[in-house]
């Protein structure tokens, strides 16, 4: 919790909102400051070899004071033992992964997460003699049918991007435990605010911070947050290994923007919602996904699962006409929306999955998880949703 001044508050158990502003945090004890400093320096001057790491920091590559305060502040966020910040969310999946895979050791991957995470798996890990299972994570059975004995992870992605696939946490739990494997998720897409897999029972729940954590479009980061201190511990010494930490500068922009996660959080997913209902009775317009929909086939899931009555800022929508038509609307979208890669921050973005984050995958593999040539993926900002709304009523009339 927050350790430093524990004793000047009243309780341990606060609400997010407190926590978000809060936790790991405390004024620097020299001046007084309110924000976290940022410590850029690499060596940390010890006392004597008595003395070494008497004051907890030798070497930035290890641990550096701000990153250290940024880690406190997400384990308790996402109700964690302990937690590793990186330089990129891609650098805590490939250390997560390194952290528990070796040769003949096998691995059950979603078969709609991120495209780069099945690229380490083929291209990295794959190459070095792990086995990989993509299936369904919508569909408890194909897991459970995907173990085998030497199954040593389960990686789920909630929800899938751009997909927005849910996956039952608990039910994988169950198939994980029995497997003797650890259960892994990257909840990047639904940031603490939707869920916190870790609350459910996962063992380890990993971010790209660069998403929600940050929010600003500011900067590249990721994070994996372990239940147990003997999973973080393997977590940090490949981090070491890697040489993959996040940087001084990195963290103290992600304290800051952290704080206001919640707020963020509340507009994005209103104006997902007001965004996929405008979009769902658009002649233009052939399907929409959104787990805030009735229509989205996994709306109980999601209303059992997510935390504030709220499924966050990501949709998608598909057109009707295909590619040549979703060319001309992703040319043709009027401010305040823009196109561009990223999602999760104040600026609402559309991009095109099949040609940005899923290009390794195949026409076949792109139909073969509802990626086809219309597909466009929404990140809601916090602008005005009539704004918005105002902006797609326009160009999709123009299209
Ligand atoms: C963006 C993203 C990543 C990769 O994060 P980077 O910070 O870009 O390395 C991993 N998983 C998901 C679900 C993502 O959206």
């Amino acid at each position: 919790m927050i350790k430093a001044d524990r004793h000047r508050w009243l309780s341990d158990h606060l609400q997010m909102a407190t926590e978000l502003v809060h936790a790991g945090v405390s004024p620097e004890p020299h001046t007084g400051a309110i924000l976290t400093p940022i410590f850029q320096s690499t060596v940390f001057v010890q006392e004597s070899v008595e003395h070494y790491l008497a004051k907890g920091h030798s070497y930035s590559g290890s641990a550096n004071p701000t990153v250290s305060v940024l880690e406190a502040k997400i384990a308790t966020l996402e109700k964690a033992s302990i937690a590793y910040c990186f330089s990129s969310g891609m650098a805590a999946i490939v250390t997560t992964m390194a952290s528990f895979l070796r040769q003949g050791d096998h691995c059950v991957l979603s078969h709609a997460c991120y495209g780069t995470t099945q690229e380490v798996a083929h291209d990295l890990f794959g190459q070095l003699g792990v086995e990989f299972s993509f299936v369904d994570f919508r569909n408890i059975a194909q897991v459970e049918a995907a173990i085998r004995p030497n199954t040593k992870l389960l990686f789920s992605e909630y929800p899938t991007n751009p997909t927005l696939y849910l996956t039952d946490l608990t039910a994988v739990n169950a198939v994980a435990q029995k497997a003797g494997a650890k259960h892994v998720c990257d909840s990047t897409l639904a940031s603490p605010m939707i869920i916190c897999p870790l609350a459910f029972g996962v063992d380890i729940v990993i971010h790209s911070t660069t998403k929600y954590y940050d929010g600003h479009n500011m900067t590249i980061g990721g994070v994996v947050a372990c239940a147990s201190a003997e999973d973080g511990a393997k977590i940090f010494a490949y981090r070491n290994k890697h040489g993959s930490t996040m940087s001084p500068m990195v963290a103290f922009f992600t304290l800051q923007s952290s704080k206001t996660m919640h707020l963020r959080l509340r507009e994005q997913s209103k104006n997902a919602q007001q965004i996929a209902t405008f979009l769902e009775g658009h002649p233009k317009v052939q399907a929409v996904g959104y787990p805030g929909l009735a229509s989205f086939p996994q709306a109980a899931l999601a209303e059992r699962q997510h935390k504030n009555g709220l499924h966050g800022g990501m949709l998608y929508l598909i057109l009707k006409g295909g590619a040549h038509i979703r060319k001309k609307f992703l040319k043709t979208l009027y401010r305040p929306w823009s196109f561009g890669a990223n999602l999760g921050a104040v600026e609402s973005l559309v991009s095109c999955p099949a040609v940005m984050s899923n290009s390794n995958m195949s026409p076949a593999q792109l139909n073969g998880i509802g990626i086809s040539e219309g597909f466009v993926r929404i990140s809601c900002g916090i602008e005005d949703a009539q704004d918005l709304i105002h902006a797609l009523e326009v160009t999709l009339t123009a299209l």
